[in-house]
């Protein structure tokens, strides 16, 4: 039974730690909201204004933060600006997307308009696939590279979304670790990944998570599900005591999540918080599992085949088999090569039904009188979110969709319908 809006806000407390819920959705619910967290949380912060402060979204893949993949511009700008008010001085933005895109050299910071984002907030970033790193020996021989950005922060922030995961079942604060691995080193974690996972989050701790629960992503995740609108933000100091709650807010069950089960197994969670989690923490969304994947798919993924996988890589990569691949649910991504150079141009009056969504969900706080009045405004970091949402075709595009183009096609009706 998911539970009504009234349940919320709330805070749940263990000897574990503390996770804070929070309701947000529009542009300026979610900067009050960061804010009033960080004020509550105050004292979690580091003294020094000149520590390094490591901002670790998840940034898996290329998918435009709407589609539930990675963590929206909007929660980011709002943590960066809050931290910048309390005087930090060096915040670096950083992550590792996954090895589909390492591989084939593309840059999700551009595609996700986190360069542009960052250059605004005159903050740093680092791809953490092109970081030097340390070896952290986990289980099954799995001993990746994890990079040094993030193991010589002062003091680390994890900012996961909450989606199905086809292999961990979940992906929240635990999962959005594995983007601390360096570029193909994520393969390591593989070996044996739900224990990985759990073992990560042991050895490197995040200081604090802000949880991006606004669009969750349901069904085929991380690479293919559906958006779906959770609504949430949540701030947590303990990456175990988050998921399990993260989990039952959701209604994801803890026993389809390997990683949480081996939490359980080592005794870092108990029977009896899971239960008492389950008695205290409301349902409030209900997302649609994972499907089952097809044999292929997990022969695919297996350690033992690595060197076929290899040796097959330049027949799978061709397009047309990869699309055959995608559609034989063998994979979940196709990657396009080319980035798009699409940019808001104009906005229709005489289509614009003034919903106002547009400012909604706008990162910079542009207004609709503004937005789409000339190209390229200073404030603009065209992410085209305003675009994604607009249910009246109202704003119009320029330039070229390259790899977006198979995006829009897939989620444009689907995050209108948010
Ligand atoms: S979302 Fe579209 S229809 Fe709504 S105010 Fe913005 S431009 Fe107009
Ligand atoms: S105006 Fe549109 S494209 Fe520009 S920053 Fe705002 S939401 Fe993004």
């Amino acid at each position: 039974m998911t539970a009504p809006p009234s349940a919320l806000p709330f805070d749940f407390t263990d000897a574990r730690g503390r996770v804070s819920v929070r309701p947000a959705w529009t542009r300026a619910e979610i900067f009050a909201t960061v804010e009033a967290l960080l004020g509550e949380w105050e004292s979690t912060l580091p003294a020094d204004k000149n520590a390094r402060v490591v901002i670790k979204p998840n940034l898996n893949n290329d998918l435009v933060a709407l589609t539930g993949n990675c963590a929206d511009l909007r929660v980011l700008t709002a943590l960066i600006e809050a931290l910048r008010r309390r005087g930090y001085t060096r915040i670096t933005v950083a992550d590792g997307s996954n090895v589909g895109i390492e591989r084939r050299n593309i840059s999700s910071f551009r595609r996700l308009r986190i360069d542009r984002l960052a250059a605004r907030s005159g903050v740093h970033t680092v791809d953490l696939n092109r970081d030097d790193g340390r070896r952290i020996v986990l289980h099954a021989g799995a001993e990746p590279l994890v990079a040094n950005t993030v193991l010589d922060a002062d003091f680390l922030i994890s900012v996961p979304k909450i989606k199905t995961h086809a292999e961990a079942g979940l992906s929240c604060a635990m999962k959005n670790w594995v983007g601390i691995c360096v570029g193909q080193d994520k393969r390591h974690m593989h070996q044996d990944l739900g224990r990985n996972i759990f073992a990560l989050s042991e050895v490197v701790q995040a200081d604090l998570i802000l949880v991006d629960g606004l669009v969750g992503m349901e069904g085929n995740g991380p690479g293919d599900g559906s958006p779906t609108r959770v609504g949430l933000l949540v701030m947590a100091d303990d990456p175990f005591l988050n998921d399990c709650v993260v989990a039952r807010l959701v209604g994801m069950p803890v026993v389809r999540v390997p990683y949480l089960q081996h939490a359980l197994t080592a005794g870092v969670v108990s029977q009896a918080l899971l239960d008492r989690i389950d008695r205290e923490v409301p349902q409030v969304a209900t997302i649609q599992l994972a499907p089952a994947r097809s044999r292929l798919a997990v022969l695919s993924e297996s350690p033992k085949l690595v060197w076929l996988k290899k040796a097959v890589r330049p027949i799978v990569s061709q397009p047309a088999v990869a699309e055959l691949a995608y559609r034989a649910n063998i994979t979940q991504d196709v990657y396009g090569l080319e980035d798009d150079s699409l940019r808001v141009a104009a906005r229709n009056p005489s289509a614009c039904g003034s919903c106002r969504k547009c400012e909604d969900f706008c990162p910079t706080g542009l207004r609709v009188e503004e937005i789409g009045v000339k190209l390229d405004l200073p404030d603009c970091v065209q992410c085209l979110y305003c675009w994604w949402v607009c249910p009246n075709e109202a704003l119009t595009l320029s330039g070229e969709a390259g790899a977006m183009q198979r995006q829009i096609d897939r989620y444009k009706g689907l995050i209108e319908a948010l």
